[in-house]
């Protein structure tokens, strides 16, 4: 989408600081961290929310919580923990709307969410 943010960062056309790219998706440090590692992945085709992908494009989904995974490791956090996030709609706090996995690590993170 063109006036999308996230469309533009995954297209290089506004600055973000990358960690991990590849065909499908991409993964950056959040402009505003909530923790000491917080990173969004995002796939490369917009979908506003969690509603809106298609049954059939699930994969997608399967393929960011890898790169969740991988990151997690790669950064240092896997057996300390992480958590991952996906905001939805209003209620869910979501306030960019191109879907985004948000890993969140490196300090003990509160539950349940305010
Ligand atoms: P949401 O509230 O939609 O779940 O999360 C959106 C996240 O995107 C927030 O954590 C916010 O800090 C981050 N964010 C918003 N605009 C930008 C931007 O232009 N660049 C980066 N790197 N992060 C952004
Ligand atoms: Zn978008």
């Amino acid at each position: 989408m063109s006036d999308c943010i996230f469309c533009k960062i995954a297209k290089h056309e506004i600055q973000a600081n990358i960690i991990y790219e590849d065909e499908m998706l991409v993964a950056f440090h959040d402009l505003f961290p909530q923790a000491p590692l917080h990173i969004l992945i995002i796939p490369k085709n917009h979908y506003a929310t969690l509603n809106d992908v298609p049954t059939g494009e699930f994969g997608i989904l399967g393929q960011m919580m890898q790169t969740a995974q991988q990151l997690a490791k790669s950064q240092g956090f896997s057996e300390q923990g992480f958590r991952l996030v996906m905001n939805c709609n209003s209620d869910g706090g979501q306030s960019v709307y191109h879907i985004h996995l948000h890993l969140l690590a490196g300090r003990t993170l509160l539950w349940p969410p305010g």
